[in-house]
């Protein structure tokens, strides 16, 4: 596909053109490919005047619902696609999810160490009711926990109450630590941990979708290795992630593709407490 306008700067803090993010996107397209395919698709796009629009339904490019190929993503570039959020569902089964996940937003100034902890406490709760998890780098302030569904694949309202009651369950057990309320007051020296993005019809940033923010982050895969040991929030970026960069940051979330696990009603209970914790 040709690119009009190749020389127009996409990301204008860092002058990263059109013509840049094409080619980053055909680099690493062995990597973001996997991430995107079959998956709803929104965008946040730049003109290059205006601020950036966030789109949930992308004109033209003949339907691009999903982003499955080179092609596709050559002409997301084409569109001014300068972020990639999709959907924790599929084509073909969109009454049901495939991934559950949890938005972890820091309240302004929260040190790292806090957010670590959220992330880990929310990795353990969620082991111990048997639900393997992921963690992922927004490119932005917080972390996301994502947990891998199989079949059954739950509907959206199971995943919301489930996805609500942790959320709330931790804003009981630890109020100082956590909150289940949006807001930049609410989450003032404690952690958001955000279930909304569990609603069907929600998104969240795709693993190596570069970020409209300054240095261009990118949302990158983390092991928890990584996440309990660093001193800082891990932090990449579109100029320094190359393919093999790339297939490095894959390798944190080798397992994905095995889990099987499912909101299962002895799961979904325990939360919500309707029964009695049972060990
Ligand atoms: P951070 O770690 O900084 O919180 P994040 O990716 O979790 O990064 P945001 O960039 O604040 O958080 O939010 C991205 C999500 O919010 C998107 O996936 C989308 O669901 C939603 N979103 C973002 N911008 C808009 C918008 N303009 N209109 C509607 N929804 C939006
Ligand atoms: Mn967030």
């Amino acid at each position: 596909m040709r690119l009009t306008h190749p020389e127009r700067v996409l990301y204008p803090g860092d002058g990263v053109t059109k013509a840049e993010l094409a080619a980053w996107f055909d680099a690493v397209a062995g990597t973001l490919l996997p991430q995107l395919a079959g998956r709803p698709l929104s965008v946040l796009r730049f003109a290059g005047d205006r601020a950036p629009f966030f789109q949930r339904h992308i004109p033209g490019a003949r339907g691009v619902a999903t982003c499955d190929t080179r092609a596709d993503l050559a002409a997301l570039a084409q569109l001014g696609v300068v972020e990639l959020h999709t959907a924790g569902t599929k084509r073909g089964f969109v009454a049901c999810a495939d991934r559950l996940t949890f938005d972890l937003d820091p309240g302004a100034g929260l040190p790292w160490a806090r957010l670590r902890a959220a992330a880990c406490a929310v990795r353990d709760f969620l082991a111990d009711l048997g639900l393997v998890s992921f963690a992922k780098s927004t490119g932005g302030s917080g972390l996301h926990v994502v947990v891998p569904l199989t079949v059954p694949r739950p509907r959206w309202v199971r995943v919301l109450d489930f996805s609500r009651a942790v959320s709330q369950h931790f804003a009981r057990a630890a109020p100082d630590d956590y909150t289940a309320r949006p807001g930049a007051t609410a989450r003032q020296g404690k952690v958001f941990i955000d279930y909304l993005r569990n609603a069907r019809g929600a998104s969240a940033v795709a693993a190596f979708s570069p970020r409209w923010r300054p240095g261009v982050p990118v949302a990158v895969p983390l092991s928890w290795r990584e996440v309990e040991s660093s001193d800082v929030l891990p932090r990449y970026t579109l100029r320094a992630l190359d393919a093999a960069a790339a297939s490095e940051r894959e390798r944190q979330w080798s397992g994905y593709d095995d889990v099987r696990q499912s909101l299962s009603t002895s799961i979904t209970a325990r939360v919500s407490g309707r029964t009695p914790r049972q060990r």
